[in-house]
Protein backbone atom coordinates (compact mmCIF):
# COMPACT_ATOMS: atom_id res chain seq x y z
CA UNK A 1 0.00 0.00 0.00
CA UNK A 2 1.58 3.03 -1.34
CA UNK A 3 0.41 6.95 -0.80
CA UNK A 4 1.95 10.36 0.28
CA UNK A 5 1.27 10.97 3.68
CA UNK A 6 -1.84 11.42 4.99
CA UNK A 7 -3.43 9.15 2.16
CA UNK A 8 -4.76 7.06 4.81
CA UNK A 9 -2.61 4.38 4.00
CA UNK A 10 -2.73 3.52 7.98
CA UNK A 11 -6.17 3.28 7.94
CA UNK A 12 -7.19 1.60 5.15
CA UNK A 13 -4.13 -0.64 5.60
CA UNK A 14 -6.13 -1.67 9.20
CA UNK A 15 -9.45 -2.44 7.85
CA UNK A 16 -8.74 -4.28 4.28
CA UNK A 17 -6.30 -6.38 7.21
CA UNK A 18 -9.31 -6.98 8.87
CA UNK A 19 -11.51 -7.53 5.88
CA UNK A 20 -9.37 -10.34 4.25
CA UNK A 21 -7.88 -11.34 7.61
CA UNK A 22 -4.48 -11.06 6.46
CA UNK A 23 -1.19 -9.57 8.65
CA UNK A 24 -0.46 -5.82 8.47
CA UNK A 25 2.86 -4.87 8.54
CA UNK A 26 3.44 -1.11 9.00
CA UNK A 27 7.60 0.17 9.18
CA UNK A 28 6.40 3.24 10.13
CA UNK A 29 4.80 1.73 12.89
CA UNK A 30 7.12 -1.05 14.06
CA UNK A 31 10.04 2.31 13.77
CA UNK A 32 7.81 4.15 16.30
CA UNK A 33 7.45 1.37 18.44
CA UNK A 34 11.28 0.37 18.47
CA UNK A 35 11.99 4.26 18.73
CA UNK A 36 9.33 3.72 22.05
CA UNK A 37 11.18 1.39 23.59
CA UNK A 38 14.21 3.20 23.22
CA UNK A 39 16.25 0.61 21.06
CA UNK A 40 19.69 1.94 19.75
CA UNK A 41 18.06 1.13 16.00
CA UNK A 42 14.50 3.00 17.08
CA UNK A 43 16.11 5.68 18.53
CA UNK A 44 18.18 6.11 15.25
CA UNK A 45 15.42 5.43 13.31
CA UNK A 46 13.39 8.33 15.30
CA UNK A 47 15.63 11.01 14.25
CA UNK A 48 15.28 10.13 10.65
CA UNK A 49 11.71 10.40 11.13
CA UNK A 50 11.45 13.52 12.79
CA UNK A 51 13.04 15.48 10.06
CA UNK A 52 10.84 13.75 7.32
CA UNK A 53 13.92 11.97 6.58
CA UNK A 54 13.39 8.36 5.12
CA UNK A 55 15.13 5.92 7.41
CA UNK A 56 18.45 4.08 5.66
CA UNK A 57 17.54 1.20 3.15
CA UNK A 58 19.57 -1.10 4.86
CA UNK A 59 18.10 -0.65 8.44
CA UNK A 60 14.87 -0.89 6.52
CA UNK A 61 15.58 -4.06 5.09
CA UNK A 62 17.08 -5.66 8.06
CA UNK A 63 13.44 -4.75 9.96
CA UNK A 64 11.87 -6.30 6.93
CA UNK A 65 14.06 -9.38 7.19
CA UNK A 66 13.21 -9.89 10.87
CA UNK A 67 9.53 -9.55 10.06
CA UNK A 68 9.14 -12.35 6.84
CA UNK A 69 9.89 -15.03 9.33
CA UNK A 70 8.30 -18.31 10.16
CA UNK A 71 5.10 -18.65 7.62
CA UNK A 72 4.68 -15.23 7.39
CA UNK A 73 4.26 -15.73 3.93
CA UNK A 74 1.33 -18.11 3.37
CA UNK A 75 -0.75 -16.16 6.30
CA UNK A 76 -0.75 -13.17 3.60
CA UNK A 77 0.22 -9.50 4.48
CA UNK A 78 -0.37 -5.90 3.35
CA UNK A 79 2.43 -4.06 3.71
CA UNK A 80 1.92 -0.66 4.15
CA UNK A 81 4.57 2.17 3.43
CA UNK A 82 7.10 -0.09 2.28
CA UNK A 83 8.60 -0.69 -0.25
CA UNK A 84 9.25 3.51 -0.53
CA UNK A 85 12.71 3.33 -2.77
CA UNK A 86 13.59 0.90 -5.18
CA UNK A 87 16.54 -0.95 -3.41
CA UNK A 88 13.70 -1.63 -1.09
CA UNK A 89 10.96 -2.70 -4.10
CA UNK A 90 14.27 -4.66 -5.44
CA UNK A 91 14.84 -6.21 -2.23
CA UNK A 92 11.47 -7.14 -1.51
CA UNK A 93 11.50 -9.06 -4.78
CA UNK A 94 14.25 -11.23 -3.87
CA UNK A 95 12.87 -11.57 -0.42
CA UNK A 96 9.12 -12.77 -1.74
CA UNK A 97 10.86 -15.14 -4.93
CA UNK A 98 8.81 -16.49 -7.52
CA UNK A 99 6.61 -18.34 -5.30
CA UNK A 100 5.22 -15.91 -3.49
CA UNK A 101 4.97 -12.63 -5.88
CA UNK A 102 3.27 -9.17 -4.80
CA UNK A 103 -0.64 -9.77 -6.22
CA UNK A 104 -1.41 -5.73 -5.98
CA UNK A 105 0.21 -2.30 -5.21
CA UNK A 106 -2.46 0.40 -4.29
CA UNK A 107 -1.25 3.74 -4.74
CA UNK A 108 -3.67 5.64 -3.13
CA UNK A 109 -4.11 9.09 -4.91
CA UNK A 110 -4.66 11.88 -2.82
CA UNK A 111 -4.14 15.68 -4.19
CA UNK A 112 -1.11 17.77 -1.97
CA UNK A 113 -3.44 20.12 -0.74
CA UNK A 114 -5.41 17.85 0.96
CA UNK A 115 -2.79 15.39 2.49
CA UNK A 116 -1.58 19.16 4.02
CA UNK A 117 -4.70 19.55 5.94
CA UNK A 118 -5.50 16.32 6.78
CA UNK A 119 -1.88 16.15 8.36
CA UNK A 120 -2.06 19.17 10.34
CA UNK A 121 -5.37 18.11 11.39
CA UNK A 122 -3.74 14.38 12.46
CA UNK A 123 -3.87 12.69 15.83
CA UNK A 124 -2.85 9.33 16.96
CA UNK A 125 -3.06 7.10 19.92
CA UNK A 126 0.77 6.74 21.26
CA UNK A 127 -0.17 3.10 22.24
CA UNK A 128 -2.30 1.32 19.11
CA UNK A 129 -1.78 3.70 16.64
CA UNK A 130 -5.27 4.73 15.49
CA UNK A 131 -5.51 7.48 13.81
CA UNK A 132 -8.27 10.60 14.66
CA UNK A 133 -8.50 14.17 13.36
CA UNK A 134 -9.07 17.06 15.23
CA UNK A 135 -12.70 17.50 14.08
CA UNK A 136 -13.21 13.98 14.27
CA UNK A 137 -11.81 13.42 17.95
CA UNK A 138 -11.89 10.12 20.36
CA UNK A 139 -14.77 10.52 22.50
CA UNK A 140 -13.84 11.46 25.74
CA UNK A 141 -11.20 13.48 26.23
CA UNK A 142 -8.15 12.40 23.72
CA UNK A 143 -7.77 9.31 25.08
CA UNK A 144 -8.06 6.12 22.24
CA UNK A 145 -11.72 4.73 21.75
CA UNK A 146 -10.10 1.34 20.76
CA UNK A 147 -7.50 0.74 23.61
CA UNK A 148 -7.58 3.79 25.87
CA UNK A 149 -3.86 5.38 25.09
CA UNK A 150 -3.10 8.64 24.77
CA UNK A 151 -4.18 10.26 21.45
CA UNK A 152 -1.28 12.79 20.70
CA UNK A 153 0.15 14.93 17.56
CA UNK A 154 2.95 12.28 15.72
CA UNK A 155 6.52 14.29 16.41
CA UNK A 156 7.18 14.19 12.32
CA UNK A 157 3.91 15.77 11.56
CA UNK A 158 5.68 19.34 11.97
CA UNK A 159 5.10 21.55 8.49
CA UNK A 160 9.28 21.18 7.70
CA UNK A 161 8.78 17.41 8.03
CA UNK A 162 6.22 16.95 6.13
CA UNK A 163 6.97 19.09 2.93
CA UNK A 164 10.36 17.00 3.21
CA UNK A 165 8.37 13.91 2.98
CA UNK A 166 6.07 15.10 0.53
CA UNK A 167 9.52 16.01 -1.48
CA UNK A 168 10.82 12.73 -1.24
CA UNK A 169 7.89 10.97 -1.93
CA UNK A 170 8.54 12.47 -5.11
CA UNK A 171 12.30 11.63 -5.80
CA UNK A 172 12.15 8.08 -4.02
CA UNK A 173 8.66 6.58 -3.84
CA UNK A 174 7.63 7.71 -7.73
CA UNK A 175 9.86 5.64 -9.29
CA UNK A 176 8.65 2.41 -6.88
CA UNK A 177 4.76 3.22 -8.30
CA UNK A 178 6.30 3.27 -11.89
CA UNK A 179 8.14 0.09 -11.66
CA UNK A 180 4.77 -1.32 -9.81
CA UNK A 181 2.77 -0.18 -13.05
CA UNK A 182 5.49 -1.34 -15.36
CA UNK A 183 4.86 -4.75 -13.89
CA UNK A 184 1.27 -4.91 -14.93
CA UNK A 185 0.50 -4.87 -10.59
CA UNK A 186 -0.38 -1.37 -10.04
CA UNK A 187 -4.19 -0.25 -8.96
CA UNK A 188 -4.42 3.37 -8.69
CA UNK A 189 -7.20 3.99 -6.35
CA UNK A 190 -8.81 7.75 -5.48
CA UNK A 191 -8.64 8.49 -1.98
CA UNK A 192 -10.02 12.09 -1.80
CA UNK A 193 -13.19 11.29 0.63
CA UNK A 194 -14.77 9.77 3.53
CA UNK A 195 -12.71 6.69 5.16
CA UNK A 196 -15.54 4.41 4.34
CA UNK A 197 -15.70 5.43 0.78
CA UNK A 198 -12.65 5.22 -0.09
CA UNK A 199 -12.30 1.60 1.54
CA UNK A 200 -15.73 0.42 -0.68
CA UNK A 201 -13.22 1.46 -3.23
CA UNK A 202 -10.23 -0.69 -2.52
CA UNK A 203 -12.55 -3.30 -1.75
CA UNK A 204 -14.06 -2.83 -4.69
CA UNK A 205 -10.54 -3.06 -6.67
CA UNK A 206 -9.39 -6.23 -4.97
CA UNK A 207 -12.46 -8.35 -5.28
CA UNK A 208 -12.76 -7.49 -8.98
CA UNK A 209 -9.17 -9.08 -9.42
CA UNK A 210 -9.08 -11.87 -6.58
CA UNK A 211 -12.96 -13.00 -6.18
CA UNK A 212 -14.57 -14.74 -8.92
CA UNK A 213 -17.42 -14.08 -7.48
CA UNK A 214 -17.21 -10.74 -8.31
CA UNK A 215 -15.85 -10.95 -12.31
P1 LIG B 1 4.68 6.25 8.06
O1 LIG B 1 4.08 5.91 9.38
O2 LIG B 1 4.49 5.17 7.04
O3 LIG B 1 4.28 7.61 7.56
O4 LIG B 1 6.28 6.34 8.31
C1 LIG B 1 6.84 7.28 9.17
C2 LIG B 1 8.31 7.48 8.90
O5 LIG B 1 9.00 6.23 9.10
C3 LIG B 1 8.66 7.88 7.48
O6 LIG B 1 8.51 9.27 7.25
C4 LIG B 1 10.11 7.43 7.40
O7 LIG B 1 10.97 8.31 8.12
C5 LIG B 1 10.07 6.11 8.18
N1 LIG B 1 9.77 4.98 7.29
C6 LIG B 1 8.67 4.17 7.33
N2 LIG B 1 8.73 3.25 6.37
C7 LIG B 1 9.88 3.47 5.68
C8 LIG B 1 10.50 2.87 4.54
N3 LIG B 1 9.93 1.84 3.91
N4 LIG B 1 11.67 3.40 4.12
C9 LIG B 1 12.26 4.43 4.75
N5 LIG B 1 11.73 5.05 5.81
C10 LIG B 1 10.55 4.58 6.29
Amino acid sequence: MLGKQGAGKGTQAALLTDRYGVEHVSTGDLFRAAAAEGTPAGLEAKEYMDAGELVPDDTVIKLVHEVFTGNFLERGFILDGFPRTLPQAKELDSVLGSEHPLDLVIDLEVPTAIVLDRIAGRRVCENCGATYHVNMPPKSNWTCDICGGRVVQRDDDTEEAVHRRLELYEQETRPVIEFYGELGILAAVDAVGEGDEVFERLVHEIDRRFDPTER
